[in-house]
């Protein structure tokens, strides 16, 4: 044998994640493959005949390209999904629920890592012996979907009905769930794709509105006029979910309200302003704001009623040198004390240039005192306005310490508004102009167009007092990319704070008197969060969040079950939404649109009085898609499949906290009282080499069809199998492709194992685990180790562990120890010998469990293997397919861990063997390691390690001609020289025996015996 693949064999058994080594080793001589190893000289000599060679169909290239495409077909054609549920029916269940993705363009590597981690889940599971049914789901409702088609159709859309455009979003999502459907089964992942769940199935729809019927009952959901954000572009509300935050720089202006004649006396009782001011300065109360399109709709001015205030005069021409307005020369500006310093210096105020009074108020005595809107000349609303009020929520770390307030445009505001009696008044139309109730010169500007014009106005009249930038966090539009505003218009909500009945299920957990956000808060304690941190992150979103908004103005989605009658009263109970819901999965939820109420509510329906049948309209509003998607847990769970909740798995991007985690567990809490998962696992996403987010526009972008048409879906799941998922995922198509190197060590580890084992009957050739050779056994205590430690990191959904396990398993202990010492047996022992079988017997093991663990994630080459091994060896295997098998476990009457480190000790002897070997053939002292003759020079309790494994034994591990003991004192030492006996011309050894048969004067006994 040539064995010059010795000379740099890596010996270590550190088991540290390798993931990351991947491209070091491969500038190192990558390990060829053993079975090309044939000696030239055998075949010259003509004892060719007599090598037990390796021999198998499964091929050193992979082709994975043409490969993997024949072989999902032929489980298409023998549909492996439903045989796999029939091999586990009875089974325990294990239920990974599908989030659904939108039916929007094709998949991207976000989705990759997504669909492979779940499909690594569900073939493990199903491996372990579960009944772990797949449903994929698709979002097929919603924005995304409805813009799109909007801008497809373009001028046309305008004359088009509500139904029509809903027929074409149908269109439009259908396609790409066929075309995202084909794409997921391309990576070789097995689900129900037959049977997938959409959201704008008519059961699936019906299921959403018997939650919502259940969350009406117990009296969560309101209509009211309130402040939510909305998306000028898209002209809808938005959620939480669908809001993108970026840094953008706005205005940000210090604004004086002249104070009303009515109250200027007060502030000069309160000795803030002294009676000279009160009669030659204009006396202000001075507020700060970034979003001066909302003083159009200021209807109040808030502060702290424990903050200190001050007054600060000045003469505004000092301040303000261009303004136009000279009716005053001094002003007086009602400021927070704290915030004086800060105030003084924005205008540019030096010392000398003002005076501070030395009295202060309280916030609290300035409650009612009334002022001069600085534009707006009349209240436009029909309840009071322009007056100071006293709230919590002012803070002193930014502005004056006085909050402009303006309850149609902001949630504190509107809050504050219904606790004064103030009107929630939004002077703004869904395209975000301005309506006619503002004055002149604002009436139908675009209110993100007009905070120049607003601050010339308010800089001519003399009450700009400073002007600056600030850049900061503001939500944007998640569809059209644009700012949103927050703005008042009518919506339904569901209530977080509000108290839920106390229904026989929530009293037989012990919680009575307790909200939404309770419950939530509660229940987000006892799901198991992977990484642990989703807890904080989820349980952190949910104790701020505010009430869910449900309705949006849109045509594509479920419409909300709402009918009003002539006097504008709502129709919307436990009944009447259940009587939609019925209607629903009958008819589809376009027929809301096209039936009558009678149609729909059925002609017996009990209405309650003031309500007749023929005179009621339907609510024009849709769900927000987030509801859709955060009732599939019973859609498709309880409703469909009949399977009990929680379920035992989501898992999705770690962006979902927000999203469809916190949107699941609400409807879930309000209509059972309890989460719909046990555990939650997230994801990070993927990014450039360098860190940085992915997209087409910045040239960084993976197209993931080009990635799988480029190497085989086998390579991406194994690169999605070795990267720690629970960080952002650096990803690009050089990282992907050196994926490839590992691939092929394990494919070519497979390979020597099918080919060695050819000619191998366990039931008839086997041999027990006592009576094996060291080296076999040691081979069979490694496999032991490695099934405990891969199901351990599979049972914790550490893949990249069970990746960096399986790898260095083929790479270390099978390619550069046993496969390497094993190959000396396998070709030149007698075909039938025991050290041939017990080899074959530790082979075929090793082999068999190796495809088993390495299923889940090389979907397609282990299924080839397996279907080799069933073919070449005769090994009786039950099942047709690798992923129909079970898992293997530990053998536990094999003790992997007692032989630990006395073959510690005879490991590093062998790598220190190596070490001074190496240095003899970079010599050219010896041409191969089989030429060595080594002499360990060591202890007794070396010697005793040695003596006890066998010399011979022992040179057949580091593969040399002899090796000799002699005592030593302090630290072994090995010394090697060339061996002086002759080489073997069938085995190529240098053994004492080559030449003492005079038949065969050219082979060694062992040789001379199997040629014979
Ligand atoms: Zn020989």
């Amino acid at each position: 044998m040539s064995d010059k693949e010795n000379s740099k064999k890596k010996i270590t058994t550190d088991y540290s994640d390798c993931a990351g080594k991947i491209k070091r080793q491969k500038s190192e001589k990558s390990v060829r493959d053993p079975a090309l190893r044939e000696p030239k000289s055998v075949v010259e000599k003509g004892y060719r005949g007599t090598l037990c060679l390796p021999k198998t169909g499964f091929s050193m290239k992979a082709n994975l390209v043409q490969r993997e495409p024949l072989l999902r077909k032929q489980w298409a054609k023998e549909n492996i999904y439903a045989q796999i549920r029939k091999a586990r029916k009875g089974a325990p269940l294990y239920i990974l629920h599908d989030g659904p993705p939108y039916a929007n363009g094709d998949i991207h590597m976000g989705h990759v890592i997504n669909k492979v981690l779940k499909d690594l889940v569900v073939k493990y599971k199903t491996m372990a012996g579960f009944d772990a049914p797949y449903v994929p789901g698709w979002d097929c409702h919603g924005l995304p979907i409805e813009a799109k088609v909007v801008t497809e159709l373009g001028e046309k859309v305008r004359q088009m009905s509500k139904l029509d455009v809903r027929k074409d979003c149908f269109k439009y999502a259908s396609r790409y769930v066929k075309l995202q459907s084909k794409q997921f089964q391309e990576l070789g992942i097995f689900g129900d794709f037959e049977n997938p769940y959409l959201t704008f199935k008519p059961s699936y729809e019906a299921g959403i509105l018997e939650v919502f019927a259940e969350l009406v009952d117990k009296g969560l959901v309101y209509k009211q006029l309130k402040p939510i954000h909305w998306s000028i572009g898209c002209e809808t509300a938005l959620a939480e979910a669908e809001l993108e935050y970026k840094d953008i720089s706005s205005p940000s202006i210090y604004v004086n309200f002249p104070v009303a004649q009515e109250s200027i006396g007060r502030l000069v009782e309160l000795g803030l302003v002294e009676q000279s001011q009160a009669e030659n300065a204009k006396v202000c109360f001075m507020i700060w704001t970034t979003t001066p399109w909302t003083l159009a709709a200021n209807l109040a001015i808030a502060v702290h009623p424990r903050q200190d205030y001050k007054a600060i005069s000045y003469d505004f021409r000092a301040s303000i040198p261009d303004a136009r307005c000279s009716r005053e020369s001094r002003i007086v500006s009602i400021v927070a004390t704290e915030r004086v310093e800060a105030v003084v210096k924005a205008a540019g105020l030096k010392e000398g240039q003002y005076d501070i009074s030395e009295k202060l108020a309280r916030g609290s005595e300035l409650e009612g005192l009334r002022y001069e809107h600085p534009f707006v000349e009349n209240n436009p609303t029909d309840k009071d306005a322009f007056m100071v009020i006293p709230t919590e929520y002012v803070t002193i770390e930014d502005g004056t310490g006085l909050v402009h307030t303006a309850p149609g445009h902001g949630l504190e505001d509107y809050l504050s508004g219904q606790k004064y009696d103030l009107a929630v008044y939004s002077p703004v139309m869904d395209d975000g102009r301005y309506d006619d109730t503002v004055p002149d010169w604002l009436r139908g500007q675009n209110v993100l167009e007009v905070d120049t014009v607003i601050n010339n106005y308010l800089r001519q009249e003399g009450l700009l007092f400073a002007e600056g930038e600030i850049v900061h966090s503001y939500p944007h539009c998640w569809r059209s990319k644009g700012p949103v505003i927050f703005r008042a218009t009518e919506q339904w909500f569901i209530s977080i704070d509000k108290e839920l009945p106390p229904t026989a299920s929530l009293r037989k957990q012990g919680v009575v008197g307790k909200s939404l956000r309770d419950l939530a808060l509660q229940s987000v304690k006892n799901v198991r969060w992977i990484p642990a941190w989703g807890q904080k992150r989820i349980a952190g979103m949910l104790e701020s969040r505010p009430d869910w908004c449900i309705s949006r103005q849109r045509s594509w989605g479920l419409p909300l079950p709402v009918f009003i009658n002539a006097e504008g009263q709502t129709l919307m109970t436990k009944e009447s939404v259940l009587a939609v819901a019925k209607h629903i999965a009958e008819h589809g939820s376009d027929s809301w649109f096209t039936d009558s109420a009678r149609e729909i509510l059925g002609e017996d329906f009990e209405l309650p009085e003031g309500f007749v049948l023929d005179e009621l309209q339907k609510e024009e509003n849709i769900f927000d898609v987030w509801f859709e998607s955060g009732c599939s847990w019973y859609s498709v769970c309880v409703k469909e499949a009949g399977w009990s909740v929680p379920v035992d798995l989501y898992l999705e991007g770690s962006d979902q906290h927000r999203g469809w985690f916190q949107l699941s567990l609400l409807p879930g809490l309000g209509a059972t009282g309890e989460a719909p998962f046990k555990s939650v696992l997230t994801h990070g996403f993927t990014v450039d080499e360098k860190g940085m987010k992915q997209s087409k526009s910045l040239g960084n972008y993976v197209n993931a069809q080009e990635e799988v048409a480029k190497y085989g879906s086998d390579i991406l799941r194994l690169w999605v199998s070795s990267v720690n998922y629970q960080e952002d995922v650096r990803c690009n198509d050089e990282i992907i492709g050196r994926t490839q190197d590992a691939y092929r060590k394990i494919r070519n580890t497979l390979r020597y194992l099918l080919g060695n084992t050819n000619d191998f009957d366990p039931n008839v050739n086997s041999i027990a685990y006592d009576e094996m050779f060291e080296i076999d056994k040691w081979a069979m205590q490694q496999l032991q180790k490695l099934i405990a430690g891969v199901t351990e990191a599979y049972e914790n959904f550490v893949f990249h562990r069970v990746f960096s396990l399986l790898y260095n398993f083929c790479t270390v202990e099978m390619s550069s120890i046993y496969m390497d010492v094993l190959k000396d047996r396998m070709y030149c022992d007698a075909a039938d010998s025991l050290s041939r079988r017990s080899a074959q017997t530790a082979m075929h093991r090793i082999l068999d469990c190796l495809i088993r663990m390495l299923a889940p994630i090389l979907v397609h080459t282990m299924e080839e293997a397996f279907k080799v091994q069933k073919s070449e060896v005769r090994s009786q295997k039950s099942v047709e397919s690798v992923h129909i098998a079970e898992m293997p476990k530990v053998d536990d009457s094999i003790d992997f861990r007692s032989a630990e480190s006395r073959w510690q000790k005879l490991m590093g002897l062998r790598d220190e063997v190596l070490r001074v070997l190496e240095g003899l053939r970079q010599e050219k002292k010896i041409a191969s390691n089989q030429q060595a003759c080594v002499t360990i020079c060591c202890d007794d309790e070396d010697a005793g390690v040695l003596n006890e494994f066998g010399l011979e034994q022992f040179a057949a591990l580091c593969i040399v001609s002899e090796v000799k003991l002699q005592k030593a004192v302090g630290e072994t030492t090995v010394v090697a020289e060339k061996s002086s006996y002759n080489k073997c011309q069938r085995c190529w050894n240098y053994w004492p025996s080559v030449g003492a048969d005079s038949d065969y004067p050219d082979l060694c006994k062992r040789c001379v015996s199997v040629v014979h």
